[in-house]
C-alpha cells in the first residue's frame, strides 16, 4: 500500500470524525482513533505512525509477536490487544501490549495480573472489559449481569488499571442497528463510574461518537479490506 493511499484514507476518517463530533457537540480530542492493523504488515504500522497515528489495535498474539520487533520502539506508539485472549497466552500478551481491551472473565484478569507481577512488581496494564450485548453464539465478552462481579474482581488487582468498557455489536450494513448496543454500553459504564467507551468501527463510527464513544477502532477505513487471518 502506498503512503498516499493511507494518507487519503486517514484524511477521510478524520473528516468523518470531525463531522460526527460537531453533530454531537463533542470535541474531536475526546475521541481516540485506534488504527486496527491486524493482518497488515509492520510496514503499515510504520506508515501510519509517520502520518501521526499513535494507537494501534491487534487481534492475534502470534501475529503481533512477529511484527513487534519492527514497531515496538516507534516513539509514542501504544499497542492495544482487541482480539479474544486465551488465559494461557496472558504472559505473552502482557509482554507485548500496553492495553488489553477484551478482559471478560475474573480468571483472565487474574492471569494478566500474575503475568505482570512476574515481569516486575511495578508493571501495570490498562484494561477494558468486553461486554457481550448481543445473543450471537460466537461473540466473547462478559454478560451484563456478570459485569458487577467482574468489576469487583478487577478492582482488587492493583496491576490492572480499569479504564472502561468495550463492545462489538453484531455486524450489519446499516450502522443505525448498532445504536441500541452503544447506548446500553454507555449506560453500563455510567452505572459503574467508568469513563472510557471503546465502541465504533469503520462502518458505524458516527453512531458510536453520537452515543459517547471515547475510542473508535478503525481498520478497513484506514488500511483497506483484509484477508482473513489463518491461525
Ligand atoms: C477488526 C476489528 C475492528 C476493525 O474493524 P473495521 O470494520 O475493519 O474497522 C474493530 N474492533 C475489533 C474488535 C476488531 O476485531
Amino acid at each position: 500500500m502506498s503512503a498516499a493511499t493511507l494518507a487519503d484514507r486517514l484524511e477521510e476518517v478524520e473528516e468523518r470524525l470531525a463531522r460526527a463530533c460537531q453533530k454531537a457537540g463533542r470535541r474531536r480530542e475526546d475521541v481516540l482513533l485506534l488504527a486496527v492493523s491486524k493482518v497488515f504488515p509492520a510496514e503499515a504500522i510504520e506508515e501510519a505512525h509517520a502520518l501521526g497515528l499513535r494507537e494501534f489495535g491487534e487481534n492475534y498474539v502470534q501475529e503481533f509477536e512477529a511484527k513487534a520487533p519492527q514497531v515496538k520502539n516507534l516513539p509514542g506508539a501504544r499497542f492495544h490487544f482487541i482480539g479474544h485472549l486465551q488465559s494461557n497466552k496472558s504472559r505473552r500478551a502482557t509482554g507485548l501490549f500496553d492495553v488489553v481491551q477484551t478482559v471478560d472473565t475474573p480468571k483472565l484478569a487474574r492471569r494478566l495480573h500474575e503475568s505482570l507481577n512476574e515481569e516486575s512488581a511495578a508493571k501495570s496494564l490498562d484494561i477494558f472489559l468486553e461486554v457481550k450485548l448481543s445473543e450471537e453464539e460466537s461473540k466473547h465478552g462478559c454478560a451484563p449481569q456478570d459485569l458487577p462481579a467482574l468489576i469487583d474482581a478487577v478492582r482488587a488487582l492493583p496491576n490492572l488499571r480499569l479504564r472502561g468498557l468495550m463492545t462489538m455489536p453484531p455486524w450489519n450494513e446499516d450502522p443505525e442497528t448498532a445504536r441500541p448496543y452503544f447506548q446500553r454500553l454507555h449506560q453500563l459504564a455510567e452505572q459503574h463510574q467508568l469513563t472510557e467507551l471503546s465502541m465504533g468501527m469503520s462502518n458505524d463510527l458516527e453512531v458510536a461518537v453520537e452515543e459517547g464513544s471515547t475510542l473508535v477502532r478503525i481498520g478497513t477505513a484506514l488500511f483497506g479490506s483484509r484477508k482473513p487471518y489463518l491461525q
